[in-house]
């Protein structure tokens, strides 16, 4: 097989079981052990667990007394942040000697667009093995590669097989593959956009083809016109390489008209400080410096400018700050919108131990969430106070919707005043 006459190559790469393999590898006493990382010794909740542990059925969110039920031989290990961040590093590093063209999508993943080095990987397989090979030599986990001429299909494709799999789905093959997959199997299709596709009768990528594509665009914008073109094994999304850091992260949100209550108004700025701050996140920025605004009929009341004591990139932190805008700036106005921008948005610089022990559990915490969120779909795990949203039908993002009210299964706060919303298991391989 070639790939000289593909119009685009692109392959995502997949650590397996990504954290549960470091540990193995550094530790040859828990090779073919069924283990599972927690925040901390005492963590309740898994993070990840080696595929041994998945073969009894444990999957990352599950409790830990839950797992130790399942499997009595369960070992229970505290994560290693800085240990997972060195080798993810080293991982994305040694990858640019196959490709500048590399989009980091995730501690454990990565998208490489090999479309302008065909001339020196003209053979896929021996691509992928090249892949395989060098994430192995500078982390000791195995990886597993899907090349095709897409981002979706790739991943769909690394997905096939797993542990250490290397898949290859040729483009002109990609429809037809995908036809008969369902669409909850393609990376980036929620429990929402399931089941608006499901109520029209569209269960498979191959039945999306029946709608028209307005109707997706209609509901779901830019990714509902992506998601019908996925589908078809077309997805145009580029690999997005050299990420810029951008000028300002900011989220906003409209509310109900006339809104004058103070809780109703403070939660929506606590969904917009959570999603401020996983963006930043997600790009591994922080920022000290805010916009926090409410439009009233007037115009915008708030801060214009409000900063944090240290760059942050933790929602209770920027929660905090709204707080204080509430109390400074509004009088009982009705406000119809509110804004979060994080002004100043900058490289983090590493784990600041000038802070107290307390934050760098709230960075380990918020590790978990994003981690989390990621695989379940974004606010799984949110602040307590933001369950109440589910009263209020304009706040909730199409990513939210799925997730109801009734759903919800530990209304238990734990200490950090979180609360863990039923986690659904989407794949248990992934
Ligand atoms: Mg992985």
């Amino acid at each position: 097989m070639t790939i000289k006459n593909w119009p685009r190559v692109i392959a995502l790469v997949d650590m397996n079981a990504f954290f549960a393999s470091i540990e193995q590898a550094r530790n040859p006493n828990l090779i073919g052990k069924p283990i599972g990382i927690t925040n901390g010794i005492k963590g309740s909740c898994i993070i990840t667990c080696s595929y041994e542990a998945r073969s009894y059925g444990i999957y990352t969110g599950m409790r830990v007394n839950e797992a130790k039920k399942l499997c009595p031989a369960f070992i229970q290990l505290p994560s290693n942040p800085a240990l997972y961040t060195k080798i993810s590093t080293n991982i994305m590093n040694i990858l640019y000697e196959i490709t500048p063209d590399i989009e980091i999508f995730s501690v454990d993943e990565a998208f490489l667009d090999m479309t302008y080095c065909k001339k020196i990987w003209d053979n896929p397989k021996s691509i992928g093995k090249k892949i395989k090979e060098k994430v192995f030599s500078v982390s000791g986990v195995h990886c597993s590669v899907g090349i095709s001429g897409d981002k979706t299909t790739a991943k769909y494709a690394a997905k096939l097989h797993k542990p250490n799999g290397l898949t290859i789905i040729n483009p002109w093959d990609a429809e037809n593959v995908l036809k008969n997959v369902s669409v909850m199997e393609l990376c980036g299709i929620n429990i929402g956009i399931g089941s608006f596709l499901a109520k029209r009768g569209v269960f498979t990528c191959g039945e999306v083809k029946k709608l028209p594509i307005g109707i997706l665009g209609q509901r779901f914008g830019n990714l509902g016109r992506r998601i019908w073109y996925m589908c078809q094994g077309k997805d145009p999304e580029k690999v997005k390489s050299n990420v810029r850091t951008p000028k300002t992260i900011g989220h906003g949100k409209v509310m109900p008209p006339n809104t004058r209550s103070k809780d109703i108004i403070y939660i929506y700025l606590v969904h917009m400080s959570e999603k401020v701050a996983q963006r930043l996140r997600r790009n591994a920025l922080s920022a000290q410096n805010f916009f926090i605004g409410l439009k009233t009929n007037k115009g915008w009341i708030g801060n214009k400018k409000i900063k944090a004591l240290f760059p942050t990139n933790d929602g209770s932190q920027i929660t905090a700050l709204c707080k204080k805008t509430l109390s400074l700036y509004w009088h009982g106005e009705s406000v119809y919108q509110v804004q979060i921008t994080a002004l100043d948005p900058q490289k983090e610089k590493g784990q600041i131990d000038l802070f107290s022990k307390d934050n760098n559990k709230r960075n380990q915490l918020n590790k978990t969430i994003d981690y989390v969120n990621k695989r379940y779909g974004e606010f799984t795990l949110a602040p307590a106070n933001l369950l109440n949203r589910t009263d209020m039908p304009n706040v909730i993002s199409p990513a939210w919707k799925p997730y109801g009210h009734r759903q919800s299964i530990f209304h238990t706060h734990n200490k950090n005043n979180i609360i863990v919303k039923k986690i659904f298991k989407l794949n248990k391989n992934s």
